[in-house]
């Protein structure tokens, strides 16, 4: 299947849809997921049009996983889950649902337990104070 820019994240990348930033570099942004799996769930997407990981160049893998790295060590020390998820999807056999290559970073919390494809729309107001917690753990 060919990339279709049209995709949700490609939208929030171009900027026409709105997302709650996290972070952003040269190479990637990080955003809240709109239906957390637990509070805190964030997404980091290359700024690259790849579906998934076998279409995206490695220099994107790496700046990926780098800047997921710096998300969960934010969220690790603002949020205090117990653990973090980190996990990617290729391929809607596999889960995935949105055809713009991503990385989920969920924080677990032992006394929530994860709701894995949330599909409840979280809080506005919930969604912009997370990501500005969040982003006080980044240095
Ligand atoms: P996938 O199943 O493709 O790995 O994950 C897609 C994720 O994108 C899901 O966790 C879903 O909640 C999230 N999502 C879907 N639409 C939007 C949207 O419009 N904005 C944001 N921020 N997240 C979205």
């Amino acid at each position: 299947m060919a990339y279709d820019n049209n995709n949700v994240f490609a939208q929030i990348l171009r900027g026409e849809m709105p997302s709650y930033s996290v972070y952003e570099d040269e190479k990637t942004y990080a955003f809240m997921d709109i239906m957390p799996a637990s509070k805190g769930h964030t997404l980091v997407v290359p700024k690259s049009e790849a579906e998934n990981i076998f279409e995206l160049e490695e220099s994107y893998i790496s700046a990926v996983a780098k800047t997921s790295k710096l998300i969960a060590t934010a969220i690790k020390e603002t949020l205090r889950p117990s653990g973090v998820l980190i996990t990617q999807l290729n391929g809607s056999d596999a889960g995935q649902t949105v055809f713009h290559y991503h990385m989920h970073v969920i924080p677990v919390y032992s006394e929530n337990p994860m709701k894995i494809h949330a599909n409840k729309l979280e809080d506005k107001a919930l969604l912009e104070t997370t990501a500005n917690e969040i982003k006080k753990g980044i240095g």
